[in-house]
């Protein structure tokens, strides 16, 4: 294609023989399309790359890390822009959603997805089998960006996180070479890319375990907001004593309108208890009952559903907004740290935030990864605001006394948040993870996105 020549960091030669090399989309700053390209979920920050490389082949992926690594420019990657960290400028950006094919393996009981797939995509075609993935809480997520960032989802006490289930992962590291890497062929990257997520390459197709999940008893309890401070008690004092096969975790949500309780006045405080057991529902129904007399329920949706009904469990946002996301983990969520949250975001708080969330730990999000990997489990509860531009972490600060002294590595998204990696691993994992950086990339072209710094 002949393009007019443009102002770039990219020489025009260059790009030329970019557009000849890739088979899939190049984009200027310039261009018709550039900006659509870059239209992710979360509308925080907008990357203003050189380049964009709309892949549709693990080739093209190659070619744009090439064409980084020649030109020095970092480089990017991005699927569905759910966790975007620091907008970021003058750098070659790789799209992936194109790239989204899935396959799923009864037998075996693997699924096999290109870079850009989205998790709605792998439930379908597992639940077809009667099978499940370890997906979060929202079906849009991309799966890649998901899974090397740990992956905490609804059968995670159960399962543990989607990155302890993956067994081969395709990238294109720093040199531009295509990598088949499993437990077998690189021990130590094969740890780190399960939990030290887009630092190591540009991962084209990951292959992963599924489970025998085809149902739940699963939804959520909705409180009015003026009772978080009993909701709250009531939940962590029941999460103590829970079978493995149930995952909960409980919401301060404002919002500007809650599909399950339609005459909910828009933004006013709503306390929702989310719940997935992998169980019967006459046993779940049996857990639940202190739960369902924690306060006057505003709605109750939980029941026997199909596996593929996932996320109407947490009902999460499905239009692009923009947000914080930030999160420390809770050594404990004891009396006096529910106390604290009421405080901090309950009824009469002022907390603006339309999201407060604490997720239940423990189980196999506790125990050691069947094959080690570099996702940190320290901590019994996550507890992580969604907020608005340009809104401080209050909350966060206000709970920092009961923190476990990490962040999870998924549940960041903003420029405040980009250099938030380090507080996500402990020491020795921190520097294994630099190790293994510095073998792959030496030059630290993947930079963008909550990068490791030495
Ligand atoms: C509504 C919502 C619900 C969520 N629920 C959960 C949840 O339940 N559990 C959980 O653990 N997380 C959850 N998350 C966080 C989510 O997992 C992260 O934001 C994740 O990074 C999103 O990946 P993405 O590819 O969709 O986003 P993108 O913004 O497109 O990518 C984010 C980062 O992922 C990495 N990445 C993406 N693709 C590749 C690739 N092909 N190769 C290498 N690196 C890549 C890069 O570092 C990239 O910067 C949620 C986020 C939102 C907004």
């Amino acid at each position: 294609m002949a393009r007019q020549p443009q102002h770039s960091a990219v020489p025009d030669s260059v790009v030329d023989r970019l557009v000849t090399e890739v088979k899939g989309e190049v984009f200027l700053p310039d261009d018709p399309g550039y900006e659509a390209e870059l239209d992710g979920f979360n509308r925080i920050g907008r990357h203003r790359p050189a380049v964009i490389v709309g892949a549709v082949t693990a080739d093209d992926i190659a070619a744009a890390v090439r064409l980084g690594g020649e030109l020095g420019l970092p480089i990017g990657v991005q699927a569905t822009g759910h966790g975007i960290a620091a907008p970021a400028e003058n750098t070659v950006l790789v799209t992936t959603h194109r790239m989204n094919a899935v396959a799923v393996d009864p037998i075996a009981r693997i699924a096999r997805v290109e870079a850009g797939a989205q998790w709605h995509q792998v439930i379908a075609s597992a639940a077809y089998h009667g099978l499940a993935p370890l997906n979060g809480s929202s079906h849009l997520v991309g799966v890649v960006g998901y899974t090397l960032g740990g992956g905490l989802g609804p059968l995670g006490r159960l399962y543990g996180y989607a990155a302890d289930l993956v067994t081969r992962i395709h990238l294109v590291t720093a040199d531009g070479q295509h990598r088949t890497v499993t437990r077998d062929t690189d021990e130590d990257l094969f740890w780190a890319l399960r939990g030290g997520k887009g630092n190591f390459g540009i991962v084209t197709a990951l292959e992963f375990g599924l489970v025998p999940v085809a149902r739940l008893y699963g939804g959520g309890l909705y409180f009015p907001g003026a009772q978080a401070a009993t909701v709250l008690d009531a939940w962590r004092a029941w999460t103590a004593d829970l079978p493995e096969t149930l995952t909960s975790s409980v919401a301060l949500l404002r919002v500007p309108g809650l599909h399950q309780v339609p005459d909910h006045p828009p933004g006013e405080l709503a306390v929702h208890i989310r719940i997935a057991y992998a169980g019967t529902a006459e046993d779940g129904e049996r857990l639940l009952r202190p739960l369902r007399a924690a306060g006057t329920l505003l709605a109750d949706t939980v029941a026997d559903m199909p596996y593929s009904a996932v996320a109407d469990i947490h009902q999460d946002p499905t239009e692009p907004l923009p947000y914080h996301e930030r999160n420390i983990v809770l050594r404990e969520f004891d009396e006096d740290a529910v106390a604290a949250l009421v405080a901090a975001a309950g009824p009469d708080s002022g907390c603006g935030d339309p999201m407060v969330e604490v997720r239940h730990l423990g189980g196999a999000l506790s125990r050691p990864a069947p094959v080690p990997n570099a996702v940190a489990r320290s901590g019994e509860f996550t507890l992580s605001t969604l907020s608005l531009p340009g809104s401080d972490d209050v909350v966060l600060h206000r709970l920092a006394d009961w923190s476990a002294g990490r962040r999870y590595l998924n549940f960041l998204a903003g420029a405040d948040t980009a250099a938030a990696a380090r507080d996500c691993f402990d020491e020795a994992t921190y520097a294994r993870l630099l190790q293994v950086k510095r073998r792959h990339d030496p030059h630290n072209l993947f930079r963008v996105g909550h990068a490791l710094l030495p």
